[in-house]
Formats: structure tokens, C-alpha cells, sequence
């Protein structure tokens, strides 16, 4: 500066130019008058407070996050005691002038406390937010390494963000059962096992490779230079057997298994990101395919499994938006030759077409709509049987429906709100659906036969046909499998055995119902063995309720 300058600036009063710096600096400053009511508050502070202009008169201690306020007001007391100023790390619920509206209560601030005699305290405030965030993110890293010495999830991110020299390939590791484990030798014994499992990650990894912990029981390999697939397929092979191999922790020695995702990528130059999920959902398909495997990650299972997903919420909105029906197939009494009922099939009539059961029923199962689905289908049929005087008309019901608590209470509703007799409505059931769980299926049949509705065993020959478990169960009729119809015609066995069926059924208070008949030939067989009634195309294709009962 000039000395011309300096003459030129010397008579700025003190006032301006405090007023000056107050309006530019972004620190905090406010006068407190004891016993704590703010008198000053600088231009800074009113910009970022939630409310405007009303501190001035208020208690300075509503600034505070509640949390701390205890604190604060230690630390004015002692100031103001002591005379001595103090310097404090407190949260403030102040906002981000930059952000319209944020209102973050948790801004941390360096406050520090200065005693004026005869005025109070004046306090002035730092913004240190963005030190403690990067305070926290250092002990972040700190933590993992000190219980794995592995790098962790950011450090594998970071690595993945680089850019792709040569092919490489991520492997997802998870500790199969580790909550047992946990249970058995304490959380010590279950940090051992982690440590244990880290100390045979690195030695196995290849140099120009990365170990990570991921948190949890979960571990990454990032694989470098892989020169074939099979190579890390091997590789990945090697680390599973190598993890399972026994472990001492303390007394105990246990045997701790892992199930691995691997990805590859074989220089199609995906992103880390995409490597690192890729991995990650094959680690997923490894645990339910049984444990301690590795699966490889597969476009070709992934689509599918994507395109499962798309049927699965689209069905979910079919039941809302008017999309299923209900067709039906006449069951004819062989005796009177008459229709006497009609089972009742699932159609799917959406945008791309009508979907058999077969290919969304498995769905639904999957993605737990199956029990919406069904209690649709018994409504329906319940409702559509108002049309078909003198008829019954059979529901499927499915292995998850059948043991889901609200099953036989939806029968009940279902027969409630359209009114019909309970001996109207039959449930088909196949015997895999009361062969994997007997004694919940009897509860839930016993409870339907008391109502008086009508028990079908779906599919009758084609799955465990133990018939011992028939006998203590309340079953109406056995529907016989139409692979037997098949060749009923040719081979006179496949009579005898539906006869011999047949009798045993008839022993058992049971009506027999031959499924699948398409030809007269068929018929005349299948009429010789004594079974009560018959289904097929030749009877009856399934068809919608008003061809039915016209
Ligand atoms: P299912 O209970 O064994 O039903 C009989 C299936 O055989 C029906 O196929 C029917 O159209 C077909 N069928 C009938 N007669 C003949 C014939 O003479 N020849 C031949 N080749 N096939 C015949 P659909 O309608 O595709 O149903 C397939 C399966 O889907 C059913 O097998 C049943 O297990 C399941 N399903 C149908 N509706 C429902 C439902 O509302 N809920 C549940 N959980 N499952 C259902
Ligand atoms: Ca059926
Ligand atoms: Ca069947």
C-alpha cells in the first residue's frame, strides 16, 4: 500500500467497520445478558435461523440441540464464574443459509464463550460440520481395520471405481450360519472366526488382488488379471474348500462354511458397481441352492429371474385391475351320466395374451401372492355357483395357500358373503401339498370337513401315493392322474392299477374321478374299472362360466 493510500484511509469510524465485518463474516456472533436472554445476534446467525428474526429477548439455550443444552449451560455458568473464556464443540439448530427450507438440527459448531463484566458473554460460533463428518469417516475406516486388518467396502469401491486393465472378477463370500456361530462361542469367539477367515482370504488372494471386509460375515476378493473363467471359477473353488476347513477358537474347533457369488468379467468392461451386485446376487443363489457353494453369476438365470420378477408385479396388479378368470370344466357321473359338478381353473387374461396356471401359479408362489390369488378364486367360485344351480364346483388349492394361517377362514368368508351350501364346494388338493407338512394339513382339513365342504386329492398317482396316510385323512375323492389315461387303452396294467385304486378308494368311504379323458376308447376303459366320475376334453374343455351353464 501506498503511502498516498494510507493517508486516504485513515478516518473509517469504529462502527463501520465493525458493522462491515459482522455482515461478511459467516462465524457466529451474539451478546448474552445473564441470565441467558440473547441481546445481540449478528446478521450471520439470523440468516440461518429456522424462525427469522425472533432471537433477540428469547433464552439464548433454544439454539441448542436439546441433547447438549445441559452442557451449554454448564459451560456459561462456569465462564461467567470463572471470568475465563471457554471454548466448547456443540450442536446448533441452525439451518444451511446455502439451502433453502434444509433445516438440520445437528450442525456442530465451535462455540466459544468470552465474560464481559457488566454485558455477559459473548459468544462466537465456528462451522466445524465438515471436520466431524471427516472425523467420523476416518474412525469409519479405523474400526474395520482393526477388527480384520482388510481393507473395507470404500477402499473396495474405490478400488473398483479404477479403470480396467485385463479382465477381472469379484467374489462375495458369506459366513454360512454365523449367528449360530455367534451364539456358541460369544461375540470374542465370533470375531476370531472373522479374523480367521481374513487371515486365509489373504493368503489365498493372487498379488495385484484386494481383500475386503464388507461388514457383517461378509467378505469381497477382487481378482486381477484373470486369464480365463475357469480359472476363477477354480480359484473361487479353492477359497470355498479352504474357508471350510476346521478353525480353532478357544476350546472349541468349528467348522465354519461360506457360500460365494462369483462374477466375471470377461472384458466386457462392466462397471465395478454392476461387477460387485452381479457377485453379490449369485452369493444369494449360492445360499439357497444349500450352502457352502460357489455359484457363477449367469446373464442367461439373471434374466430369467428378472423376467420372473416382471411377471410377479404384474400379477400383482391383475387381481386390482380385472384380469383373472375363472374357466370351468364339467366332471360327468359316470352312473347317471349327467354333469353333476365342475372344476374351477385359474386364467390369466393379461395384455400379452391368456396365461395358464402352470407358468404364473409358480410365480405367485414365489413372490407370496399366491394366497390373494387363491382367496380371488374361492370368491369367485363361490359367486359363480349361484348360476350353476344343482352343480358343485372344485377350487385348486396349492401347498402354500393350504398351510397359510388365513386359509381356511377365507373358505369360511368366501362360502359367508355368497351364501351357497358348504357341500357345494370341493378343495383340490395335490398330495404333495399334505405330504409336506401331515399333521398341519389334517388340522386344516379336519376344520373344512366340519364346515361340510368336499376334499379332493389332486393328481393321484403321480407324486408319493403312500396310501397309509389316507386313511387318517378326511378325504372325499381321489382324482386319478391323467397320465394314467393315457395308456389305459393299451396297456391292460394301467386298468388293473386304476381298478385296484378304484377298490381301495370304495373301501375307504372315497370317490374315484379319472382325470384327462379325450377319446371314447378312453372312456370304455376307464368305465371298467368302477371309478364315479370323469374329466377331459371329451366331457368338457374348460371353458368360461356362461358357456358352461348355458
Ligand atoms: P389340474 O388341477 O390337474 O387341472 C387339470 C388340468 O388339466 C387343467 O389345466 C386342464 O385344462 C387340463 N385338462 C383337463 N382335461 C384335459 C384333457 O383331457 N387332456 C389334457 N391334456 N389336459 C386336460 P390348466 O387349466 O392349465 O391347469 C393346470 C394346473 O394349474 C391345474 O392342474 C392346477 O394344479 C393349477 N391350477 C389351476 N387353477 C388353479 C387355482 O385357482 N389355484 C391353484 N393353486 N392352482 C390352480
Ligand atoms: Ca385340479
Ligand atoms: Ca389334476
Amino acid at each position: 500500500m501506498s503511502s498516498q493510500q494510507l493517508d486516504r484511509t485513515v478516518a473509517v469510524p469504529d462502527e463501520v467497520l465493525l458493522s462491515v465485518l459482522l455482515d461478511h463474516t459467516s462465524d457466529l456472533l451474539l451478546v448474552v445478558a445473564p441470565p441467558g436472554e440473547v441481546v445481540y445476534a449478528s446478521p450471520s446467525l439470523l440468516a440461518q435461523l429456522a424462525d427469522g428474526d425472533a432471537l433477540v429477548g428469547r433464552t439464548a439455550l433454544h439454539l441448542v440441540h436439546p441433547t447438549q443444552r445441559e452442557l451449554a449451560r454448564e459451560v456459561h455458568y462456569r465462564c461467567l464464574q470463572t471470568g475465563q473464556p471457554e471454548t466448547v464443540d456443540l450442536q446448533l439448530l441452525l439451518r444451511t443459509p446455502s439451502v433453502e427450507l434444509a433445516y438440520e438440527p445437528g450442525r456442530w459448531f465451535q462455540v466459544t464463550m468470552h465474560p464481559r463484566p457488566g454485558l455477559g458473554l459473548v459468544v462466537t460460533g465456528h462451522d466445524i460440520s465438515a471436520r466431524i463428518a471427516h472425523a467420523k469417516e476416518l474412525e469409519h475406516l479405523a474400526f474395520h481395520d482393526r477388527l480384520t486388518g482388510l481393507a473395507n467396502r470404500v477402499r473396495l469401491e474405490r478400488e473398483l471405481d479404477r479403470p480396467v486393465r485385463g479382465r477381472r472378477a469379484i467374489m462375495v463370500l458369506d459366513l454360512d450360519g454365523f449367528a449360530r456361530i455367534n451364539e456358541r462361542v460369544g461375540e470374542t469367539g465370533g470375531d476370531a472366526v472373522l479374523r480367521s477367515t481374513a487371515w486365509r482370504l489373504r493368503r489365498m488372494i493372487p498379488a495385484g488382488g484386494l481383500c475386503a471386509y464388507l461388514g457383517g460375515d461378509e467378505f469381497a476378493l477382487l481378482l486381477t488379471g484373470i486369464r480365463s473363467p475357469a480359472q476363477a471359477e477354480v480359484l473361487a473353488e479353492q477359497v470355498v474348500g479352504a474357508l471350510a476347513e476346521p478353525v480353532r477358537v478357544g476350546d472349541d474347533v468349528l467348522t465354519v462354511t461360506a457360500s460365494a457369488g462369483l462374477a466375471i468379467d470377461v472384458g466386457d468392461a462392466l462397471h465395478g458397481d454392476e461387477l460387485l451386485r452381479r457377485a453379490d446376487s449369485a452369493m444369494h443363489l449360492a445360499k439357497q441352492q444349500g450352502r457352502g457353494r460357489t455359484v457363477v453369476f449367469d446373464s442367461a438365470a439373471a434374466a430369467r429371474a428378472a423376467a420372473r420378477a416382471e411377471v410377479a408385479r404384474r400379477l400383482a396388479a391383475a387381481a386390482d385391475e380385472d384380469e383373472l378368470v375363472l374357466h370351468y370344466q364339467p366332471l360327468l357321473a359316470l352312473a347317471s351320466g349327467r354333469v353333476h359338478g365342475a372344476e374351477a381353473l385359474l386364467r390369466w387374461d393379461s395384455s400379452t395374451g391368456m396365461v395358464p396356471p402352470d407358468e404364473f401359479i409358480p410365480v405367485a408362489e414365489e413372490a407370496g401372492l399366491v394366497h390373494e390369488l387363491g382367496r380371488w378364486a374361492l370368491r369367485r367360485a363361490c359367486a359363480d355357483l349361484v348360476a350353476l344351480p344343482g352343480l358343485t364346483v372344485s377350487v385348486n388349492v396349492s401347498a402354500r395357500q393350504l398351510h397359510h394361517d388365513s386359509f381356511a377362514r377365507s373358505v369360511e368368508q368366501a362360502l359367508s358373503s355368497s351364501g351357497i351350501a358348504p357341500e357345494r364346494l370341493v378343495i383340490e388338493l395335490t398330495e404333495s401339498a399334505v405330504v409336506e407338512d401331515p399333521a398341519a394339513a389334517q388340522a386344516v382339513l379336519g376344520r373344512l370337513r366340519r364346515l361340510g365342504v368336499g376334499i379332493a386329492l389332486d393328481d393321484f398317482g403321480t407324486g408319493y401315493s403312500s396310501l397309509s396316510y389316507l386313511l387318517h385323512l378326511p378325504v372325499d375323492t381321489l382324482k386319478v392322474d391323467r397320465s394314467f389315461v393315457a395308456d389305459i387303452v393299451t396297456d391292460r396294467r394301467t386298468q388293473l392299477l386304476v381298478h385296484g385304486i378304484t377298490t381301495l378308494a370304495h373301501d375307504l368311504g372315497m370317490s374315484v374321478t379319472v382325470e384327462g379323458v379325450e377319446t371314447e376308447e378312453q372312456l370304455e376303459a376307464i368305465r371298467q374299472t368302477g371309478c364315479d366320475a370323469v374329466q377331459g376334453y371329451l366331457i368338457g374343455r374348460p371353458v368360461p362360466l356362461a358357456a358352461l351353464s348355458s
